[in-house]
């Protein structure tokens, strides 16, 4: 399996005002560059990379902005890539402000308008530097023969031709293990605050493991994530369903969340900056020690991951359940599965994310949706019966929603018979190149 990941360097503390500069003002020129091809893309309505690719385009943006055609080329693919990702997020919400229409629920309605995602250079935060790719043609990263300064540094193309800029770059140690490992694709470089970093995507290839079971992972709001192993030739047995439990998190964020509101309310923000910044990396720490568990769980599997994707539309201000939102503003799924994915990439196993919106309404032993919570931890299905632990009934439907039938799966999975077909389900998921 291929593997690529992304190391973010901070740019060395040394380097010169000078060259700040004048990687400031390339930046503002790349980003404006972005804009430009966001507004052709937007007025001729483009969706591939074949019509960007348009002589006229090209030159325009050329003309306009001075850039070198790599350059362009690239602010071309970064305009078009954030309108992909407009549209897609566009048409999501496109579908629950239908869903919520047809139930005529007024107040949600309005909520939910007002969230209407943003064209690219349209929103709140369309004055923001957009970190571009450097690839070959613009820009690479090397060793340092001033091994005492940095052992790596990058140079990349300015406005002026032909003139090229070295900066000193501050790895890590680790970072540099990983940079040593792989092949170098190609960097962004990206600024927080006033600092810049090169953000160095590393390729590497690891010998995949075997898939010779699924384990399926609910990412949940009251508990890091509740995995359930799924074996083609045995039952669920007890030692198959584990839980990750974030106790630690919870409370070293509470502590800093007591901390943040404390520096708020005596005004302090430079104080108030740093603690925000180390919460955040807090909270980066525990996502990446769950990643961890999960892959260390998961040897020779086919890891199926999902999350309430919803909950977020769901939730909104004033639906009276103010609990459950201030819980979800700990979660960051997105980064979780993130991790999970590199985590699990580094020892050669996949991760799939299904579209399993409803793994936790459905009773996964007869897949119907006729199901209530009696308690947050408990489901009960009016159709067959079933008392469950909600959070491993969701686990064991998100894990078994890619077999060949996802309905009555849990009958698959118990019942005598059936279970000699689940081989070949599990070969035909990974035939077709799961
Ligand atoms: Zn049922």
């Amino acid at each position: 399996m291929l593997v690529q990941r992304t190391v973010k360097v901070p740019i060395h503390y040394a380097t010169t005002k000078n060259k700040l500069h004048v990687l400031d003002r390339l930046t503002a020129r790349l980003t404006y560059a972005v804009k430009l091809w966001s507004e052709i893309i937007e007025r001729h309505g483009i969706r591939t990379r074949r019509k960007l690719q348009q002589l006229e385009y090209q030159h325009s943006v050329r003309d306009q902005t001075g850039l070198s055609a790599g350059f362009v080329q690239q602010c071309g693919n970064q305009a078009l890539w954030m309108w992909e990702s407009y549209r897609e997020l566009h048409s999501k919400w496109q579908k629950v402000v239908g869903k919520v229409r047809a139930r005529g629920n007024e107040s949600w309605l309005r909520k939910l308008l007002e969230r209407e995602p943003s064209k690219p250079f349209h929103g709140k935060n369309s004055n923001r530097k957009i970190p571009t790719r450097f690839d070959y043609r613009t820009g690479e990263v090397q060793q340092s023969e001033h091994a005492k300064l940095s052992p790596l540094l990058i140079r990349v193309s300015t406005l002026k031709k032909h003139e090229k800029l070295t900066i000193f770059l501050n790895p890590p140690n680790y970072h540099l293990e990983f940079l040593k490992r792989g092949e170098i694709r190609d960097f962004q470089l990206v600024k927080h605050g006033k600092k810049y970093y090169a953000h160095i995507v590393v390729q590497y290839e690891v010998e995949d493991q075997p898939i010779r079971a699924v384990r399926g992972v609910d990412l949940g709001i009251r508990r890091s994530a509740a995995t359930v192993l799924l074996r083609p030739d045995r039952p669920l047995m007890r030692r198959d369903f584990s839980i990750i439990r974030d106790g630690l998190k919870r409370q070293r964020l509470n502590q800093l969340n007591k901390r943040v509101t404390e520096l708020q309310q005596n005004k302090k923000w430079e104080a108030l900056k740093r603690m925000r910044r180390k919460r955040r990396r807090v909270a980066e720490y525990y996502d990446r020690l769950t990643a961890n568990q999960i892959a260390d769980i998961s040897s020779e599997c086919l890891v199926v991951i999902g999350y309430p994707k919803w909950i977020k539309y769901e939730n909104y201000r004033g639906n009276g359940k103010r609990k459950l939102r201030r819980l979800m503003t700990r979660w960051t799924y997105g980064r979780i599965i993130r991790y999970v994915r590199e985590e699990c990439a580094e020892k050669g196993i996949k991760v799939i994310r299904p579209d399993e919106r409803w793994s936790s309404m459905t009773c996964h032993r007869c897949g119907s949706r006729n199901t209530e919570r009696p308690t947050q931890s408990a489901i009960y299905c009016y159709n067959c019966g079933l008392v469950y632990n909600a959070d491993f009934n969701a686990a064991i439907n998100i894990g078994s929603s890619i077999l060949a039938e996802p309905r009555s799966r849990g009958v698959q999975l118990n019942h005598p018979e059936l279970r000699m077909n689940q081989p070949e389900r599990l070969v035909s998921a990974g035939a077709i190149g799961l």
